[in-house]
């Protein structure tokens, strides 16, 4: 097995993944979609100039001298509500009572707000002036029809869901979700209704790997636990392949019973073992059976995790067909030294926070590939670069946001 750098890794699977398809759905059910279209406004919004205040529609030249000493008295001509315009045009000395909302009348060019403003039978007292303007909310402020207002490859969340309904969308086109085949291994390895004896444990990964595949947007199909010999692995792996991607765990490592290189050789062409040089997480296997994209990833939990966030969620990004394939980062100052041999990129699970303007960093824990609690109690996964050994109490990491 060659050893391999994760920006090499990763970049040589995303090459081989490719975007799944569009589908239209319904606005109701577009939430976390990724955008597939480039969605332009084709309406106003507002669709006219309307009031920003319950109040008086005025015409500001007339007030400008008001003050609650000085009121100006001003004749009021009509009522305009949300909804319904009028077609009176106000002239100087006039004033009409006007709702959040509704149509700015012709003639008017500022609202007095109703707290500014005392109304006495078919007169309202102006107790303050408005500037030209004031109080009013234009047509197209918003959006303008032509503008593009969110672009292909959006994940969409709950204003994007606003905007789209703003200018009318009751359906959108979103990429189609891939199907992800999720298969663990090991005579160890239990379902979750099995009573373990001894030395037998549960197949966390199996589900763990579920969540993260649909918290990356795929859909996961659960395919269970493989027994560490060739003929059930190739089974359970031949009808993983009606997923659109397969990924697997445990077995990829040199024991004598990491099965699933040899079985996958079997069954692929272009199968590719490498060593990655992080930690956790060294064995990967990664390459196509047919058209069909297979991750092994290795047994142990956080390995598995991290490899998962690593390889298979931007591939995952990728076959959405999201423009960002990549957790966000952020630079965050670590609260404590920490120390590594070079040689390989490590990945730490981490409380960020943000502290008195910036953001700080604590590693969460044993680090260790089986400590897993470490990883729950993480919101973040900081980076400790390759070559280096140590990173002080005060300087800053890289850390990728898990949530
Ligand atoms: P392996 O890569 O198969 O040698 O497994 C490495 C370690 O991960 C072993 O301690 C396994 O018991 C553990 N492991 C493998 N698969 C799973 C799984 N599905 N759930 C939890 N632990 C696992
Ligand atoms: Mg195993």
């Amino acid at each position: 097995m060659n050893t391999i750098r994760v920006q090499e890794a990763r970049d040589k699977i995303l090459g081989e993944i490719q975007f799944k398809g569009v589908e239209r759905v319904p606005l109701g059910q577009a939430l976390g979609r990724v955008l597939a279209e480039d969605v332009v406004a084709t309406l106003n919004n507002p669709p006219m100039d309307n009031s920003a205040m319950d109040g008086y529609a005025v015409i500001a030249r007339d007030i400008q001298s008001a003050s609650p000493d000085h009121p100006v008295k001003l004749k009021v001509v009509g009522e305009v509500a949300a909804g319904y315009a009028t077609r009176d045009t106000l002239q100087s000395g006039q004033a009409m009572r006007i709702m959040t909302g509704a149509p700015i009348p012709r003639g008017a060019d500022a609202v007095l707000m109703q707290e500014d403003a005392r109304k006495d039978g078919d007169v309202v007292l102006c107790l303050d002036r408005a500037d030209v303007a004031e109080n009013i909310r234009r047509a197209g402020e918003d959006v303008k029809v032509g503008d593009e207002i969110i672009k292909r490859g959006t994940p969409l969340r709950p204003a994007h869901i606003g905007m789209l309904a703003v200018t009318g969308r009751s359906q959108i086109a979103v990429g189609q979700r891939p199907t992800v085949a999720v298969l663990s291994t090991g005579d160890e390895v239990l379902e979750l209704d099995a009573t373990p004896q001894g030395p037998q444990i549960f197949n966390s990964n199996g589900h763990m790997l579920a969540a993260q595949i649909q918290s990356a947007g795929g859909v996961p199909v659960y395919v269970g636990i493989a027994r560490d010999n060739e003929k059930d692995l190739m089974e359970k792996f031949a009808w993983a392949l009606q997923a659109d991607i397969v990924v697997s765990s445990g077995g990829v490592s040199v024991g004598d019973y990491d099965l699933v290189k040899s079985s996958l050789q079997k069954m692929g062409q272009d199968m590719l073992f490498w060593k990655v040089a992080m930690k956790p997480g060294k064995p990967l296997a990664f390459g196509r059976i047919g058209a069909t994209p297979v991750f092994g990833l290795p047994g142990n939990p956080v390995s598995s995790f991290v490899s998962f966030e690593q390889f298979v969620r931007p591939s995952l990004r990728k076959a959405l067909g999201c423009s960002d394939l990549s957790r966000k980062t952020v630079q965050a100052k670590l609260t404590r030294t920490i120390r590594k041999k070079p040689g390989r990129l490590h990945f730490l699970s981490c409380v960020v926070s943000w502290d008195d303007g910036g953001y700080t960093v604590t590693p969460a824990g044993e680090q260790g590939s089986g400590i897993l609690k470490s990883a729950a109690d993480a919101n973040g996964l900081l980076v400790f670069p390759l070559d280096a050994e140590e990173i002080k109490q005060g300087q800053s990491a890289t850390v990728q946001l898990l949530d």
